[in-house]
């Protein structure tokens, strides 16, 4: 960070976050990349450019831009979500087909499937490629675009072996992020074909997310595109290790399982998960709770072999009530 070129990013003149996007863009095989501060930009970037006021958007009912990105698609965009169930962040492909039309009587059009994978919410769990062409060919044949939510497609693409490219070629645009588990401190990018980047770059201005010399932040955000791809496998390795030693423990049920990635969901039915939660953070063990018996956890760049032992023996101390 400290040894970054930098230059007005604005005015596209940071040599630094030009490197990351093109990087960015050649290993998605798409044309452009934009870099944006945050993910939930990239994807609100993505719906704004790809709807119209009045329009709805097709998404996962626990997705992250249904869910976690406040009502961004309402109040950014003007647009209705329309959630629908998923299984392991799955559609159902007919219901994607039905969901998905043109307007009229008194419905709105829905233009938009945003797709998101691996999918943080049903226990980081990867799409089949296949899956993903499916969904594709059913959008082609209402007119309507895909939006691939890869916050963590790194990982699936780490778990599968599938390329990078291949989950993008399944979508018209895709957000990827630099932090969570690659571990650039900051950072996002919305890549697809060169005419929306170049509008997307606009909308990043309108969203307040035009950022000066911000090769300080887009230097870490390459080191990690560059280096750490690679060692998610580690991450997927001790995700599973934790799964099996929380599984052995008295009333823990792994949900959302099997694991395949770098995501566990865990439920210990009796316990409360928030005191849980304050219990072992003062062991410094820290989790987050996703329901009033659930606990997440996720393993990525910081965690080794040694802690994920460490969390299971702070886990069977704070269970005995120690
Ligand atoms: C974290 C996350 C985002 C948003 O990233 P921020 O940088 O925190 O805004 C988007 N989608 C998914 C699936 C995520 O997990």
């Amino acid at each position: 960070m400290a040894e970054a070129e930098v230059g007005d990013d604005v005015y596209g003149e940071d040599p630094t976050v030009r490197v990351l996007e093109q990087e960015t863009a050649s290993l998605l095989g798409k044309e452009a990349a934009l870099f944006v501060p945050s993910g939930s930009m990239g994807n609100q970037i993505a719906v704004h450019l790809q709807t119209s006021p009045g329009q709805e958007v097709a998404l996962g009912g626990e997705s992250h831009s249904f869910d976690w990105e406040l009502s961004g698609l309402a109040v950014l965009s003007g647009v209705q979500a329309r959630p629908l169930p998923t299984q392991r962040g799955r559609f159902d492909v007919e219901q994607v087909r039905a969901t998905l039309r043109n307007a009229g009587g008194f419905r709105p059009a829905c233009k938009l499937l945003i797709v998101e994978n691996t999918h943080n919410f049903q226990g980081g769990a990867v799409l089949p490629l296949e899956h993903l062409q499916q969904l594709r060919t059913a959008a082609l044949a209402r007119g309507a675009r895909v939006h691939l939510d890869g916050a963590r497609l790194w990982n699936a693409s780490a778990a599968s072996g599938v390329a990078l490219a291949a989950y993008a070629a399944s979508a018209d645009s895709v957000m990827v992020c630099y932090s969570k588990g690659l571990g650039a401190p900051v950072g996002s990018a919305l890549v697809g074909e060169a005419a929306l980047i170049a509008r997307a770059r606009e909308t990043r201005k309108l969203f307040g997310g035009g950022m000066r010399q911000v090769g300080v932040l887009a230097a870490p955000a390459l080191l990690a595109l560059r280096t750490q791809r690679e060692r998610l496998v580690e991450d997927h390795a001790r995700a599973k290790r934790l799964a099996q030693g929380l599984a052995a423990l008295p009333g823990v049920e792994i949900l959302h399982a099997p694991v395949e990635t770098n995501i566990v969901f865990a439920r210990f039915r009796g316990n409360d998960a928030a005191e849980l939660k304050a219990r072992l953070a003062a062991q410094h063990v820290l989790v987050g709770t996703v329901g009033p018996e659930t606990m997440r956890f996720v393993t990525h760049l910081d965690v080794g072999d040694d802690d994920v032992a460490r969390v299971l023996d702070s886990l069977r101390a704070v269970l005995r009530g120690a």
